[in-house]
């Protein structure tokens, strides 16, 4: 059926512990995965070596486990793919939707300083999109660019924001391979969802800019475009941006230094911006049964430590 062919993903950078934001975003994808009777995997963003740590990935399984969101097949580490992504550009440069961008650092940043300058969006303005390579002096290092859909505008369907739409004009031709060969961040997730054939992308809203782009890549790819749903941020009790002071931590310190139970912090998360009626606690099972990605809703949720500590 339908439902049997769900598939999401948790997809932490390991840069610091799972916190309230991340493990909110984990049970959501959880949730949806098992009511639909579907699969939901885990992806390791890695690829930033000079961020990405041992004790975070360790710290991200562990508080998964503890939460009990078990996931489905192998960890997927985003930093053992680099091959396969430079291969997706390969083909996108090969089918004439990628192109080698020759501009150097020096000449980007100029041409940044002249758009602040004139009051203009910054954005590449597509100096090589059209330029023969051959016009680049021999041997000079180059990027590859995604050569943007430029006409009309792009709609995203999203299950909790409602239908988006940008212009196409005002996405520029982003960088798909760095000089380096290393793949950005934009063409890894798209290669990663599409392989591990991720159906559903419930993420933060912070994500909500980077779908236009990651659909760009995707339509230029011939791929199924997954279904969207970007999840409202979660703010601190003041309407802040959530932080330490508000008490926001590490999953494992509501464990170990407060000794919460896993159920009442996922039921806690739960209703971060999901509920159902008046019900203050939620069963693991109700939950599978009753969640409903389209009923989070569009405003920030606010986090209240009391509340938690009172469950
Ligand atoms: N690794 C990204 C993050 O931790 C998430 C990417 C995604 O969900 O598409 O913010």
């Amino acid at each position: 059926s339908e439902a049997a062919k769900v598939v999401t993903r948790f997809a932490p950078s390991p840069t610091g512990f799972l916190h309230i934001g991340g493990a909110r975003t984990a049970l959501f994808n959880w949730l949806y995965a098992r009511h639909f009777g579907g699969t939901f995997k885990l992806r390791i963003e890695d690829t930033d070596k000079v961020r990405s740590t041992k004790a975070a990935i360790d710290a991200i399984l562990d508080g998964m486990r503890w939460l009990g969101l078990d996931w489905d097949g192998d960890v997927v580490f985003q930093s053992e793919r680099a091959t396969r992504h430079a291969d997706v550009v390969a083909a996108l440069l090969e089918s004439g939707n990628a192109y080698r961008c020759y501009a150097t650092a020096e000449e980007l940043a100029e041409m940044r300083e002249a758009q602040r300058a004139a009051k203009q969006p910054i954005r590449y303005d597509g100096r090589w999109r059209d330029r023969d390579p051959s016009e680049a002096p021999a041997g000079a290092p180059f990027s590859i660019r995604l050569r943007a859909q430029t006409e009309g505008a792009t709609t995203i369907d999203d299950r909790v924001q409602g239908p988006v739409t940008v212009n196409n004009a005002e996405l520029d031709d982003m960088v798909l391979l760095r000089s380096d060969g290393t793949p950005t961040y934009m063409l890894a997730v798209v290669v990663d969802d599409h392989d591990m054939g991720v159906t559903h992308v419930i993420r933060g809203d912070d994500h909500l800019n980077n779908a236009f782009r990651q659909l760009g890549i995707i339509r230029a790819m011939g791929w199924p475009e997954p279904i969207y749903a970007h999840v409202p941020l979660i703010h601190g009790a003041d309407g802040a941006k959530l932080s330490k002071r508000h008490g926001a931590l590490g999953v494992d310190a509501y464990r170990d230094d407060m000794g919460m139970l896993p159920e009442a912090v996922c039921n806690y998360l739960l209703r971060l911006g999901w509920g159902h009626g008046d019900d203050e606690v939620i069963s693991r099972e109700q939950a599978v049964d009753w969640f409903d990605i389209t009923a989070v809703g569009r405003s920030p949720s606010r986090f209240d430590l009391k509340k938690l500590e009172n469950l």
